[in-house]
């Protein structure tokens, strides 16, 4: 628990800072990537975690970067299953671009997956090549297909473009209902220098959502998930939808999660710069004991809440790319 009385249940652990895509409002194209010894083994993100799970995390968000480029993943997830095994864990999920589910959603399933999230902004190959800078839309598409034949549940996320995809988000989140996924909208948020203006491409989902409710019936849903996501029912497709606003809301007296990235530190607020060097704990030698006392630490100092705003003058409010929080 943290100081202001939130129960941190939630972990969301990034394993890599690479993906196979440079998504425009996420990376900047020509990407710098983290030495290998900066990053955390395998065996540390299994340690790490295992830490959280011992002082009462309940779901765990394996994220990156792309966390399926990273080799020896699916070793991880195994790893981490034995936690579900125990009860221990209630939850292991993923989100991922999809690119490379096909290879291995029967995997996934098998270490006790149940759920995952693909980000998909577009269903316009061409679109998706530009967006992704390069991308192939049938991979994805093909992906999903084998992962619901897995039996995992999809929810699709995209972010929410001004220009780039507003019109075609009715049918996107129709095409997601359709295939029995549910369905998240982002704002863009302002995280890390990318060539792309965040200023221009902001479209209000609060605007977003006025415009879906005068052709469909949205019913608001109880609130569950400790986040940012409120969602509400679709009368007419039968599908949940999420939007996520960090922006135009404040959600922050409910949060429930924190994160890690893949070079072990601790970030307790996706939009502030607070920091706590979980690696330099552990390859300093502690314990676990030590590990955890040092996870309190930073969990009891969990900030209020973020510092995110979005103008034309100013620089992003959190220096790190997404890629490297994971979202
Ligand atoms: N590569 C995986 C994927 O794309 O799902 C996982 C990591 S990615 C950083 C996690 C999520 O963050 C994706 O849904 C992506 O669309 C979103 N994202 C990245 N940059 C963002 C930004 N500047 N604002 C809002 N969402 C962003
Ligand atoms: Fe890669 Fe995900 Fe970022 Fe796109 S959003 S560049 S898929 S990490």
């Amino acid at each position: 628990m943290d100081s202001f009385g939130r129960t941190v249940t939630y972990l969301r652990v990034s394993v890599t800072d690479r993906c196979d895509l440079r998504c425009v409002y996420c990376m900047a194209e020509h990407m710098t990537f983290l030495p290998k010894a900066q990053v955390l083994t395998l065996e540390e993100l299994d340690r790490i975690s295992s830490a959280f799970v011992g002082l009462g995390v309940k779901k765990l968000r394996i994220t990156g970067g792309e966390p399926l480029v990273r080799k020896g993943v699916m070793g991880l997830f195994s790893s981490l299953g034995r936690h579900l095994q125990s009860g221990a864990l209630e939850e292991i999920t993923l989100t991922t671009n999809g690119t490379r589910l096909a290879e291995f959603a029967g995997q996934l399933a098998d270490a006790g997956v149940k759920r995952i999230n693909v980000s998909l902004d577009t269903l316009k190959p061409e679109l998706f090549r530009t967006l992704t800078r390069g991308g192939d839309l049938a991979k994805v598409l093909a992906g999903i297909e084998v992962a619901q034949a897995a039996g995992l549940k999809i929810k699709i996320n995209a972010v929410a473009l001004a220009h780039d995809n507003a019109a075609e988000l009715p049918e996107l989140i129709r095409w997601a209902h359709g295939i029995g996924a549910d369905m998240t909208l982002i704002e863009t948020m302002p995280m890390g220098e990318v060539e792309a203006d965040r200023t221009d491409q902001y479209l209000s989902l609060t605007r977003l959502r006025s415009e879906l409710e005068s052709f469909w019936t949205l019913t608001d849903l109880p609130l569950t998930t400790g986040g940012p996501a409120r969602y509400v029912e679709v009368a007419e497709t039968g599908g949940r939808l999420g939007f996520i606003t960090p922006l135009s809301h404040n959600f922050c007296e409910a949060c429930n999660r924190v994160r890690l990235t893949c070079t072990g530190t601790l970030h307790t607020c996706l939009g502030r710069d607070d920091a706590a060097d979980l690696r330099a704990v552990i390859r300093a030698g502690a314990d676990d004991a030590e590990l955890m006392e040092a996870i309190r630490n930073a969990v009891d100092a969990k900030p209020k809440g973020h510092d995110f705003h979005i103008g034309r003058e100013l620089a992003p409010a959190v220096a790190r790319h997404m890629s490297t929080t994971g979202g």
